[in-house]
């Protein structure tokens, strides 16, 4: 019987993928808008896709209708020049994720989702690439909704629609790299389990207070206990 729902991040979670995320985007951006914004430079963690090209080209001047007109445009040529682009040598996955995975997998109790702020497309072949994309049935991405605090709750509604499981409060553990996952995960009082493989170290992300903190999640005996044992407090 299911009864842990757990909901992974990709970048800085799951994998880190080369410099050529970015310079795609620069690419896309300069082919449809004429600019790239500031799309070379932007801080891009833990941000929603589509948020970050409203960010980097709002701050080149385009107001938000002018980049609506566009948007469905950009979005379409951003993940065909990253699937022609990225390489299986552009990603890497963090230590522990294969046998995390693999061992999450085997637990009958268990059900694996996403829930990132990448495209879908994209974020899909950034999984295939090292071949951890069959691990994830289902996932909420930024084509579900504007802003990522509202993906918890879709991700909840698609998991129920494919097992007929309704998950809620501390059964829903969601795992990310940024203040952004901890802070998605109190939207539905589920555990969030922060780890410090992406930018921001176990010091800065204690500032958002995760209920749980690890520095990587290589430990998989431990992580997968703390998911397994994930309580209501
Ligand atoms: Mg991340």
């Amino acid at each position: 019987m299911l009864k842990k729902l757990v909901l992974f991040d990709i970048d800085g979670t799951l994998l880190t993928v080369s410099k050529i995320n970015r310079s795609v985007l620069v690419d896309a951006l300069t082919e449809v808008y004429g600019t790239p914004g500031s799309a070379g430079t932007h801080n891009f963690c833990g941000k929603m896709d589509s948020v970050i090209i409203y960010e980097v080209l709002q701050s080149a001047g385009l107001n938000k209708d002018k980049i609506s007109e566009k948007f469905e445009r950009v979005k379409a040529c951003y993940i065909e020049l990253f699937r022609k682009a990225a390489q299986a040598s552009d990603v890497c996955l963090m230590v522990g994720i294969p046998d995390l995975l693999q061992q999450l997998s085997e637990r009958s109790e268990v059900m694996l989702g996403l829930l990132t702020g990448n495209f879908e497309a994209s974020g899909r072949h950034k999984l295939l690439l090292p071949e951890i994309n069959h691990y994830f049935p289902f996932g909420a991405f930024a084509d579900d909704a504007p802003s990522r605090n509202e993906l918890p709750a879709i991700a909840v509604e698609k998991a129920r629609q494919l097992t007929g499981t309704t998950f809620a409060d501390h059964d829903i553990i969601i795992i990310g790299d940024t203040e952004h996952d901890i802070a998605c995960a109190r939207v539905l009082n589920a555990k969030s389990i922060a780890v410090a493989t992406g930018n921001f170290s176990t010091e800065e992300l204690k500032k958002h207070h995760p209920h749980v903190l690890y520095e990587n999640l290589g430990r998989t005996d431990v992580v997968v206990n703390e998911i397994l044992h994930s309580t209501i407090i």
